[in-house]
């Protein structure tokens, strides 16, 4: 199985390593991509370029096995939708189950992603809880698909919709935005080597 971590990753934080090192025991997957996004379709533009993005989730992943930076949505031209790049991932991995993960709060916008329906035609969601999102009755098209434990996952590659309880960590990158940007500490918040490369670089710097 293969585990898919979307994200604007500006900067990458301890929120997103380790839910996606926990995700990635706990479904017993093979990988975990974490895919940067090129434009975010649903937000505004990061001031910070793809690349950057890019080299920081390197640089944060570079020891720990099993997870892996994608830079597909990099390499496409024009906004990046999850479901261009479930298609791609479903066609290099042809019958393999696709475990797409979002933190609850990206879930509870999931409706207004581009033909987002159509992301279960090509991977199962599992829905990652994230501080300050309780869950919320579902409308009947994503109730029908919810799945009641992991084992169903494995017996099928797409169309099921699953919650995950992962460690509550309250942390953001607009929070770590903006401690940089007003000259605070946001040591331990995100690993050494990426708040480094932010240093060298001087990202983050303009008011958030
Ligand atoms: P921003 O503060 O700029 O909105 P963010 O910290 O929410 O950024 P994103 O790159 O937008 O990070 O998030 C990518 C994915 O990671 C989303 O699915 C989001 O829900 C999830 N995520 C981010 N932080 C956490 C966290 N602390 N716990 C669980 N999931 C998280």
């Amino acid at each position: 199985m293969i585990g898919i971590y979307g994200g604007t990753f500006n900067p990458v934080h301890y929120g997103h390593l380790r839910t996606a090192l926990e995700v990635r025991e706990l479904f017993e997957l093979d990988e975990l991509r974490l895919i940067p996004c090129r434009l975010p379709p649903h937000r505004d533009q990061p001031d910070v370029s793809g690349e950057m993005r890019y080299e920081m989730l390197q640089i944060a992943v570079a020891n720990t096995t099993g997870l892996h930076v994608d830079r597909r949505e990099l390499d496409r031209e024009g906004p990046s939708y999850m479901v261009d790049t479930l298609k791609s991932l479903r066609e290099e991995n042809s019958g393999a189950p696709l475990l797409l993960f979002i933190g609850a709060d990206a879930f509870a916008g999931l409706e207004r992603w581009y033909q987002w329906r159509r992301l279960f035609d090509y991977a199962h969601i599992v829905v990652m809880t994230r501080p300050g999102y309780a869950r919320q009755p579902l409308p009947d098209f994503l109730q029908r698909r919810l799945a009641e434990d992991r084992a169903r996952l494995r017996a099928q590659s797409a169309g099921c919709l699953f919650f995950q309880a992962v460690t509550l960590l309250d942390i953001s990158a607009t929070q770590i935005r903006h401690l940089i940007a007003t000259g605070a500490n946001p040591q331990f918040l995100l690993p050494e080597a990426v708040l480094a490369f932010i240093q060298q670089h001087q990202l983050y710097q303009a008011p958030y």
